[in-house]
């Protein structure tokens, strides 16, 4: 019984596929090149970066690629060497519109369900931007249609904007992403401590 668990086990370890092992891309200051989306490299980009000689190792995964000619453990954490300037404002996308608000509907406060909603309808030349549009549960979604907030009686618990990085990463630590590998952890949250 011991014997097969164990063999198992092994067959388990040996079928790490390089695929899950994605690099977390620290700058230079060591903190992470940009949270979201969170900076990561498929194992083949960080290996690549090693050898141009761009990145450090910060930490490595048990699994080990080879060729002919080398082994080497997959990076789980490299460090840029040449310090880049991060932007201040993380990108426009449907998750980060989310985190803005807290996966929260910003009509009625559910966390269910959620759509994007146009504050200012498409049909009435509303646009899609960080000041136009807001997390929304499909019934609210559906209840506003394609109304004004004051013919819908219906208005954003808070008006949209564009978040910094800053304030993403303050809503992030509510809502930690899916895939962390345990090496990322002090670099994902390093300043965590200062809350109170
Ligand atoms: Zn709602």
């Amino acid at each position: 019984m011991w014997e097969r668990t164990e063999r198992l086990l092994t067959v388990h370890v040996q079928a790490v596929s390089p695929e899950t092992c994605p690099a977390l891309v620290l700058n230079a200051d060591f903190r992470p090149l940009s949270y979201y989306p969170l900076s990561i490299w498929c194992w083949q980009d960080a290996i690549k970066a090693v050898f141009l000689d761009r990145v450090n190792i910060v930490s490595e995964y048990d699994t080990l690629v080879r060729s002919p000619s080398f082994e080497m453990r997959l990076p789980s954490v490299v460090s840029l060497k040449s310090y880049v300037k991060p932007s201040r404002f993380p990108a426009f996308t449907r998750f980060n519109v989310f985190l803005r608000d807290r996966f929260t509907c910003q009509y009625c406060g559910e966390r269910d369900d959620l759509t994007f909603d146009h504050v200012v309808p498409r049909s009435k030349g509303g646009v899609t931007t960080w000041d136009n549009v807001v997390a929304a549960c499909s019934a609210c979604n559906l209840r506003k249609a394609d109304l004004l907030p004051s013919v819908a009686r219906m208005w954003p618990a808070r008006h949209p904007y564009q978040p910094t990085v800053h304030d993403l990463h303050q809503n992030g630590r509510l809502f930690p992403p899916n895939y962390l590998h345990i090496s990322w952890m002090d670099y994902l949250y390093w300043d965590s401590e200062l809350e109170p």
